[in-house]
C-alpha cells in the first residue's frame, strides 16, 4: 500500500505508525521519510553540513494552514531561505539568523502557499547514495522550494531588512 503527501506529492509505502507532526501537512509516511533523512544527516557530519536547508525547505514544502505555528513557520524558514540564496548568510548562520528574526514576529503574516511547492521532494533526497548527493539535491531542492514561494520574495525581503 502506498500513501501520497498531500502537500508535496511524495509517494511512499503507508507508514504503520501513522505518526506526523503537530501542525505541518505531511502524510505519515512523507514525515517517516524525513525522519530517516534527518537521522542520516545527525549521524553524518557530511550529510549535516546542509542540515539547516533540510529543515527549511521541508517546512516551507508542508505549510499548512493559517495558525499561530504555521505563520511563525512559514515566515521563519522562507527567510531562512531567502537568506542562504538571496542574501549570502552561511549555512551555519542561518539558525542564529532565523533566531535574530523571530524579535520581528509580530511584522509576520499568514501567506497562501502557492499550487505548485516544488518536483523535489523529501523521496528524492531519501534516495540519495552519497553525502555530496545528499547535499547538490539538497541545495537544489531548497532553491526550487524557495522559487515556489517567489510572489513573496519581496515581502521577505522587507522582513528581513
Ligand atoms: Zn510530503
Amino acid at each position: 500500500m502506498m500513501d501520497k503527501c498531500s502537500s508535496c506529492g511524495a509517494e511512499t509505502p503507508r507508514s504503520t505508525t501513522g505518526v506526523t507532526h503537530a501542525y505541518l501537512d505531511a502524510s505519515p509516511g512523507c514525515w517517516a521519510r524525513y525522519g530517516e533523512v534527518l537521522a542520516r544527516e545527525y549521524s553524518n557530519a557530511q550529510y549535516f553540513a546542509v542540515h539547516a536547508i533540510t529543515v527549511d525547505a521541508y517546512a516551507i514544502q508542508h505549510p499548512g494552514t493559517e495558525g499561530p505555528q504555521t505563520i511563525n513557520s512559514v515566515n521563519l524558514h522562507l527567510a531562512s531561505l531567502y537568506g542562504y540564496y538571496q542574501n549570502h548568510v552561511e549555512i551555519g548562520q542561518l539558525s542564529q539568523f532565523k533566531s535574530d528574526l523571530t524579535k520581528r514576529k509580530e511584522q509576520f503574516r499568514w501567506l497562501p502557499p502557492p499550487q505548485d511547492l516544488g518536483s523535489i521532494t523529501i523521496n528524492n533526497i531519501w534516495q540519495a547514495d552519497t553525502a555530496e548527493q545528499h547535499c547538490e539535491l539538497v541545495l537544489q531542492w531548497g532553491e526550487i522550494v524557495f522559487n515556489c514561494w517567489r510572489e513573496y520574495h519581496s515581502y521577505i525581503k522587507e522582513i528581513c531588512s
